[in-house]
């Protein structure tokens, strides 16, 4: 009897023996670790803005058909007064290329909305750049952007492929600042309305993908938002070429989508700021940037208060959370909402009332036109 007991206190002596070793052996990898912060302090959880605001940069892929009681549905929720959709003109699948739909597809869109919602959603339109580079190019697209507008588009939207997937006939990239486009730029200026151009992508996309990438989770999990050395133009390439259109087409008015892709560095922004009064930035999926660095990023929103429009891109509700948060309140080491993005913790910035009004709101309302102001505050 005796015996097995004392068999059984050495039993579980070892056991408690190799767990411990186990703990201190234990390996874990970047992926899996998901510690809970055991930090308490204040926590202010905001699912609604504190003013009604315009999203700059959405994107809706059956305005056509959509039911846009239920789209409205979801944004009186966030307090989302207006919602602009950037595609316009849908996206379809070209072969080899991604195309935008006709002009015949944005008018159907605009139908949608007028019958229904005229004053909560907005459309901006594209531009198609198959067979760019042959007779006539301009000249139709030019076109196309006058009766898109004539239908009720209220600026034209660039998506990321300008510089880095485009092609033109002879099978050349197509720099964001080809000659061929500024017939395009200059028309927007002098048809009043605004482009938002996306160009490039974070900076860490083109570099080593080791451990000293900050989005090496980002680019494990999308693969093919990478841009190996050689395959395509490098960062500073393309942001150069955007930043000579800003410079050369002082009366068309730009918001460059992501903050430019210089979140990060908001030195370097600032001096784009100074430079070209014609640029604007908006905030769509870099909160995470601004999140990690309040007090600079506080600054920056008080100096350039009336540069910056909010937006989001992706439509996800859960995740304008992250946003209300980050620009509203004074709260401390909060998680952001993709671990990919941020593995970081974020502060907010408690921007005084002012200034999220003009970022919520008012930037919006002076430079898009038609926008019906009666639905916001003074
Ligand atoms: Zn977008």
């Amino acid at each position: 009897m005796l015996h097995t007991k004392l068999g059984n206190l050495f039993l579980v002596i070892l056991l408690i023996c190799l767990a411990d070793l186990s703990a201190t052996a234990q390996k874990m990898d970047f992926e899996e670790y998901d510690p809970k912060s055991t930090l308490v302090v204040p926590a202010h959880i905001l699912t609604r803005a504190k003013y009604p605001f315009v999203d700059i940069h959405n994107h809706q892929w059956a305005m056509p058909t959509q039911n846009l009681s239920e789209l409205v549905g979801e944004m009186d929720k966030l307090n989302m007064a207006v919602m602009n959709n950037l595609s316009g003109r849908g996206y379809r699948d070209a072969g080899d290329l991604f195309d935008v739909q006709d002009t015949a597809y944005f008018k159907k869109a605009q139908a949608n909305i007028r019958a229904h919602y005229p004053n909560r959603i907005i459309q901006f339109t594209n531009i198609s750049f198959a067979h760019f580079g042959q007779k006539g190019w301009t000249e139709h697209a030019l076109a196309e952007l006058e009766t898109d507008v004539r239908n009720g588009a209220r600026g034209l939207k660039i998506y990321k492929d300008l510089g880095m997937e485009f092609k033109d006939d002879q099978g050349k990239r197509i720099a964001v600042d080809d000659p061929r486009l500024d017939a395009i730029w200059e028309k927007c200026g002098s048809l009043h309305i605004p482009v938002l151009i996306h160009s490039a992508d974070p900076p860490s996309f083109w570099d080593p993908m080791d451990k000293y990438n900050e989005r090496w989770l980002e680019l494990k999990t999308h693969p093919d938002r990478r841009r190996e050395k050689g395959s395509s133009a490098s960062w500073k390439t393309i942001i150069d070429e955007q930043h000579h259109i800003f410079r050369a087409h002082r009366n068309t008015l730009f918001i460059a989508a992501h903050f430019g892709w210089l979140a990060n560095d908001l030195v370097s922004l600032g001096k784009l700021l100074d430079e070209c009064p014609n640029v604007y930035v908006e905030i769509a999926a870099i909160i995470a940037e601004l999140g990690r660095q309040p007090r600079q990023a506080r600054e920056f929103f008080i100096k350039y208060q009336d540069r910056i429009l909010f937006g989001k891109d992706s439509w996800v509700h859960s995740e304008y959370a992250t946003y209300f948060r980050v620009l509203e309140t004074s709260d401390e080491y909060f998680p952001y909402h993709k671990k990919y993005h941020a593995f970081w913790r974020m502060y907010g910035l408690a921007l005084p009332d002012e200034v999220l009004k003009k970022v919520y709101y008012k930037n919006a309302l002076r430079i898009v036109p038609g926008l019906d102001k009666s639905a916001f505050p003074q």
